[in-house]
């Protein structure tokens, strides 16, 4: 038996058989070359060593469990071997074979002896090379592979990285649960899996290494774990876990008609975030008031031609009518980053700082006319809210402002009819936007707070990055004075403001973000429940003195245990916290 843990990204507990992706040993490339080219492949080795080197050291190690920690020096000391490194060169030099071929084929000869010693210790010692092996090839071969493959079984998808665009490949009724060696809970690929409903444990370090095809393996989203081959008393233990996790939830289920009000009777309101239509039976079902979010940019992912006008209204009218009377804000097209539509030339080098979001759209025209156009049709449906993302100043605002109300004198023209009075809104998701808040605040009837890309851009951190998650903070001073100034702002223009980031689906967060002021918490459905608990059993004036004192406090560790003790005291059942 073998257990990893990791992040818990996605609840729910699921057994099945193991299909393993990993995109590094997927792309070795084995290539005969002529004797002129060796030392351009012993550079290419030496290079790999040291990127590989690298990126293990960059792994912080305080972060890690003892195991994990030990494992990590293991591998660097045989980095360093020497002799592995000859034996290596040996390889390229007598075959006149590529880097990568050299590199597999001499660790897979080291493996194979030791996995065949018989002694526990040296099979362990196997895996350890065969991974070494595989930090070399990614770093030999520079470029990463997507997935193409195609899932024909139940499987658990055991895979060293995902992208968004991967999970579109695949068919995700296949995936049983999802268990990544990297990632982090606010990468578009968590938020998916969430959406999906696949339980998932994500950040595991090294699952896809050891784990193989047709391993029994047993996911536990609620905890983050994953037992491979579980032996009779753990596969116990997770029975009983399972029958308790159960009847918490059906604890929750009794709060769906309840209103998310607070002792001293202050609301909150609790919204959904969406992806797509897949989704809209699960928020009908999960007491949401509304839609605080709906990442239309999925629509223009699943498929290979951009959606045409009719299609987006028939979309956006579908969910509308479906929320009707509750509001729903739909965001308009947020790609670029690790969002990528196929064929529309975004391919850049730093693409979260790049033509993406409201950016790509101004500059093209054509494809956010079409968007606004379908949406105000479909405003007639229901409540519906615009939202822009990832403005960064008033003049993108403006911009989107006014490109707005030129197609709204369109219809007007055309007789198309569409709400007049509907609201529109920026997410607050940049800290340009974040400072200058009370100028935005101004110009639009809603603000909502993108957590994810606000951390990530005030520290500067990317959000998708296992090696410096450590950094990712939604606790750190100044993401909570950001969130802070950001409502203060708001308030006193007399405007509304909601979060949609992953902080508000985290349990630990919202009694904070109640007392930080914000009015709505928008967020993935499966914890929903969970939040109007915790906020029902508060009051407001007790969150405020928590967000308070959290405040005053100088760093993100002292925040964080401040917090997690404060929750721990007052709800002692919350597994995940
Ligand atoms: C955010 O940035 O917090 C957000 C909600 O948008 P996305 O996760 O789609 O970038
Ligand atoms: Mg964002």
């Amino acid at each position: 038996m073998r257990i990893f843990k990791g992040i818990a990204a996605s609840e729910g507990m699921v057994k099945g058989k193991a299909l393993v992706f990993r995109r590094a040993s997927m792309a070795a490339e084995r290539r005969h070359i002529l004797a002129d080219g060796v030392s351009r492949e012993l550079k290419t080795l030496e290079k790999a060593l040291d990127e590989a080197r690298h990126t293990i050291e960059a792994h912080d190690q305080s972060q890690l469990p003892d195991e994990s920690q030990q494992i990590l020096e293991a591998h660097l000391l045989m980095l360093s071997d020497p002799e592995y490194r000859r034996a290596i060169e040996a390889y390229i030099r007598t075959n006149l074979v590529s880097a990568q071929w050299a590199i597999e084929e001499v660790s897979e000869q080291y493996a194979s002896l030791l996995a065949e010693s018989g002694d526990a210790l040296l099979q362990e010692r196997a895996d350890d090379i065969r991974d070494i092996s595989l930090y070399l090839l990614e770093a030999a071969k520079g470029r990463k592979r997507s997935v193409d493959f195609v899932i024909d079984d139940d499987v658990v998808l055991v895979a060293d990285s995902l992208m968004p665009s991967d999970l579109f490949a695949l068919d995700k009724s296949r995936i049983l649960a999802l268990v990544l060696d990297g990632g982090a809970r606010a990468s578009h690929v968590a938020i998916l899996v969430r959406a999906f409903n696949i339980p998932a444990v994500i950040a595991t370090g090294r699952a896809s290494r050891s784990v193989n095809d047709g391993d029994e393996v047993i996911v536990d989203g609620i905890w983050g774990e994953v037992y491979v081959r579980a032996d009779l008393s753990a596969a116990q233990m997770l029975d009983e876990r399972y029958a308790r996790w159960q009847e918490h939830e059906s604890e929750l289920r009794e709060m769906i008609d309840l209103p998310t009000e607070m002792v001293d009777g202050h609301r909150v309101e609790l919204l959904a975030n969406i992806q797509g239509l897949v989704e809209m039976e699960g928020v009908c079902a999960s007491g949401a008031s509304g839609i605080g979010l709906f990442r239309s940019e999925f629509l223009f992912m699943e498929r290979a031609t951009l959606p045409t006008e009719e299609e987006q209204y028939q979309a956006y009218k579908a969910v509308l009518e479906k929320m009707a009377p509750k509001a729903v804000t739909i965001r308009t097209l947020d790609i670029g980053g690790d969002k990528v539509v196929k064929d529309l030339g975004i391919d850049e080098k730093n693409p979260v700082l790049g033509w993406r979001a409201v950016r790509f759209c101004l500059s093209r025209k054509d494809i956010f006319t079409t968007q606004l156009r379908a949406l105000l049709r479909a405003s007639v449906h229901g409540k519906l809210k615009i939202m822009f993302p990832m403005i960064s100043g008033v003049e993108e605002l403006n911009a989107a402002l006014h490109l707005l109300e030129h197609v709204k004198e369109e219809c007007r023209i055309e007789g198309i009819a569409f709400d007049e009075k509907l609201e529109v809104g920026t997410m607050i998701e940049v800290p340009s936007a974040a400072l200058c808040a009370d100028i935005l605040a101004k110009r639009v009837d809603f603000f909502s707070i993108g957590t994810n890309d606000l951390i990530q851009y005030t520290i500067a951190v990317d959000r998708g990055n296992e090696k410096i998650a450590y950094l990712y903070q939604p606790f750190h001073p100044a993401v909570l004075r950001s969130i802070k100034m950001i409502v203060d702002m708001a308030h006193k223009e007399g405007i509304e403001v909601s979060l949609c980031g992953e902080m508000g689906s985290d349990p630990l967060c919202s009694v904070l973000l109640a007392g930080l002021g914000v009015d709505a918490l928008s967020m993935g459905v499966q914890s929903l429940l969970q939040v109007r608990q915790i906020l029902r059993s508060v009051s407001s004036v007790e969150a405020k003195e928590l967000a308070d004192q959290a405040l005053s406090m100088d760093s993100y560790q002292t925040i964080n245990t401040y917090i997690r003790e404060w929750m721990h005291d007052r709800f002692d059942h919350l597994t995940t916290i």
